[in-house]
């Protein structure tokens, strides 16, 4: 038992009872453990020293031996600092303080060497260093001379308790000392010595105090790999622990339903990708394991004709299936398009949605029960627990990504033999983000585009072109087109935004009169029943210019729709942005998405904005929303923890060793299922461990 590693960091020399309470509560970090697997943020290569002299504006950091010759006090109220000035014999280098001036004044002295450190800035050829850190120069313990150094990130909290990196640092050298010895191996040694790593020691000594730059990327190697492959060994482990439990209903043919469909209804041919990924599915649903599949593929890829294809299929083998949806528009539109697509089909299919008559709810809830009716396509209301199926095959969830987990288990229930299960999403998540969420389902991809489709061009305007905007939209209402109009629209509670949102309309409304033009407009305020009326106008042609906040993002589908303006865009989020824009581009037209901004945008919004002019690919938006904002905030995944819990590893940087690290591990679960061979035990005990949702580290031995 490695005891020494749950040892309570109180007793670690230099923390104490007080000092160990803001440890729990700002990193959480209760045993010795929990230090050491609190690792740096960056690293700073304290190898060399500069001369005053050579001192320039372009070094980030730079670390100078030199003597304090005196100090003074200028300035009053805020501006009150302390001027230190060091010399080395090569020039004057001014150190300033703004904070602690009194402690620091007592603490300086004159005539002993200092290394002094930090980020150089210039003022009329004066160079100087705010707040630097001042180490007398005398042999430490904790540091060779000529060292990288590891920095923590701290708070405000930790620093008002003089917990500074530099004191995390010193905890660290102490904990590692404590411990050196007694840290065990936590993966097996066959698969350290196939990977060539380090071992876990050495790894985290390492990523602490590197000794050298390769000794510190062999650190980051070990450490990022045993991170994503526990991950990846836990989710492929859930999988094959699920195809052992379930059974899934075994849907051996392809009947009438299908043939019929795919022979006399299908209006189109099916693209490459839609081929492949309806083989993908019925393949999965013939294997008597209980299909759990994500389908990913851009807007207006065609997810709507796979869903029915693979439901035709359950039916086929004599099930009935549901298909949810995360709003009425969308649950409605899905309704009316497999509708048409069946056309005179001996299929009967119904809509159940929250505003759905009571009379008619009866009628539906008995339809199923009884198997007369196949195919139900709905919103949440179809998790109620009234609503019970004859015998459910398979479950669609589209735009899954919101829903909830526990949203989804709701339908699986449903049926005694958990149904199918196809979750389906217009979110590109980036691969890595994918194989850590939804790693433990299958994942099929249409990355194709029904032919045809003239890729949209997006343009950026200022407000003060909007005249320009205007003429545009004018042009193409005279070509026949329609037009989105969208604001932004937060949260549903934010007053200024609907004032926003009514003044725009008003605004159009001036801009486009009657009788030429006909606006609508559609908000999540309105009643359900009203949304679908103005949507109904908007795709039947009799409005022109449809006036709309994000409820219009997700699926709907109106093919003669040709322009997308996004009113304030700097405040959309980019798979938001991308979204909205896919809302046009449906037909054979050229489309176009133009953004309008106002002139102040930060860096961010500028990157997204860019980002959307200058691709139209999903996942590459996928990929720069990640980079822009760290995987934690990326829609789609705030479900998930896995993604936020990583303490080393980037999936936006790491996506090489996360790759490896899930191949490795799919080949040990290949080769051993339930991990019952003598040289696989450590990951079983690792696992176990994670199940309870941490690191044991006295679980390994
Ligand atoms: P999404 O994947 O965003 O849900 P939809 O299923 O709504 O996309 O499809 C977008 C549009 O493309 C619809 O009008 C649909 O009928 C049409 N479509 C789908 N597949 C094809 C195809 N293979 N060829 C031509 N049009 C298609
Ligand atoms: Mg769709």
């Amino acid at each position: 038992m490695s005891g020494i590693l749950l040892q309570e960091i109180k007793f670690l020399p230099g923390v104490g009872p007080r000092k160990s309470v803001i440890l729990n509560q700002e990193l959480k970090v209760f045993t010795l453990g929990d230090l050491i697997y609190y690792f740096p943020y960056k690293y700073v290569d304290r190898t060399k020293f500069y001369t005053i002299r050579e001192i320039n504006s372009t070094l980030p950091y730079i670390q100078v031996k030199g003597r304090i010759t005196g100090s003074e006090v200028i300035g009053i109220g805020r501006n009150q600092r302390l001027v230190a000035y060091l010399t080395d014999g090569t020039g004057i280098l001014e150190l300033i303080w703004f904070q602690g001036i009194k402690f620091v004044t007592q603490s300086i002295k004159t005539g002993i060497e200092y290394i002094v450190f930090g980020k150089p800035t210039e003022f009329n050829n004066q160079f100087s260093i705010v707040h630097p850190e001042l180490d007398e120069n005398v042999p430490d313990p904790s540091k060779k001379e000529g060292f990288i150094q590891a920095f923590y990130n701290t708070s405000e909290k930790l620093k008002s308790n003089f917990i500074h990196s530099k004191n995390i640092l010193k905890l660290q050298y102490a904990a590692l000392h404590l411990a050196k010895g007694s840290i065990y191996e936590s993966m097996p040694a066959w698969l350290v010595q196939k990977l060539g790593m380090l071992g876990l020691e050495t790894a985290l000594i390492n990523i602490h105090f590197p000794e050298s730059p390769q000794l510190l990327r062999k650190a980051e190697y070990r450490l990022k790999f045993e991170e994503l492959f526990y991950i990846q060994l836990k989710l492929l482990h859930l999988r094959e622990d699920r195809h052992k439990k379930f059974k899934g209903h075994v849907f051996t043919k392809v009947g009438n339903y299908f043939n019929d469909f795919f022979y006399n209804h299908l209006p189109f041919e099916l693209t490459n990708a839609q081929k492949r990924v309806v083989r993908e599915i019925r393949k999965d649903m013939g294997t008597g394991r209980q299909m759990n599949r994500l389908l990913q593929g851009d807007v207006g890829s065609g997810k709507t004709m796979v869903a029915l294809m693979s439901m035709l299929i359950a039916l086929d083998n004599g099930f009935q299936c549901c298909l949810m949806a995360p709003t009425e528009i969308l649950a409605n539109q899905h309704y009316i398009s497999i509708q048409k697509f069946l056309g005179n089909m001996s299929v009967k299919v119904k809509l159940l949605t929250g505003s759905t008559k009571k009379t008619d709810r009866a009628v539906i809830h008995s339809e199923l029960l009884n198997g007369d009716l196949h195919l139900l396509i709905g919103t949440h209301a179809l998790l109620e627990d009234i609503v019970q199926f004859e015998s459910l095959g398979l479950v669609i969830i589209d735009e899954q990504h919101r829903f909830g987990v526990t949203q989804r288990a709701k339908l699986w229930r449903k049926n005694f033999i958990p149904p199918h299960v196809l979750v389906m999403t217009a979110t590109p998540i980036p691969r890595t983000l994918a194989m850590t969420v939804y790693g433990d389902l299958d994942v099929s991809v249409i990355d194709e585009l029904p032919p045809g489709r003239k890729p949209i061009k997006t343009v950026h305007y200022f407000e003060n072109k909007r005249a320009q905007v205007y003429d545009f939209i004018r042009k193409e209402i005279a070509e026949g087109r329609q037009v989105y109009i969208v604001f932004p629209l937060i949260s549903e509670s934010e007053k200024m935004d609907y004032k926003n949102l009514e003044e725009g309309y008003e605004q159009i409304k001036k801009l486009f009169p009657l009788p030429d033009y006909s606006i609508g407009m559609v908000h999540g305020r309105m009643k359900p029943a009203m949304k679908d009326i103005e949507m109904q106008r908007f795709k039947s042609g009799e409005t022109q210019i449809l006036v709309a906040t994000t409820v219009i993002e997700v699926g709907v589908d109106v093919p003669n729709a040709s322009v997308m303006i996004i009113e304030s865009s700097e405040r959309f989020g980019l798979s938001q942005l991308h979204q909205l824009r896919g809302r046009v581009g449906r037909g054979a037209e050229q489309s176009f998405c133009m953004l309008l901004s106002s002139f102040k945008l930060g860096m961010e919004s500028r990157k997204r904005i860019e980002t959307m002019v200058a691709t139209n690919d999903g996942f590459e938006i996928a990929e720069a929303d990640m980079r822009l904002r760290g995987p934690g905030d990326i829609e789609g995944t705030q479900q998930s923890g896995i993604a936020f819990d990583l303490k080393i590893s980037n999936l936006a940087k790491d996506g090489q060793i996360l790759q490896y690290a899930r191949d490795i591990a799919e080949s040990i679960i290949t080769a051993d299922p339930m991990l019952e061979q003598p040289q696989n035990d450590i990951l079983k005990k690792q696992l176990l461990a994670l199940r309870k949702n941490h690191l044991n580290w006295g679980s390994i031995s």
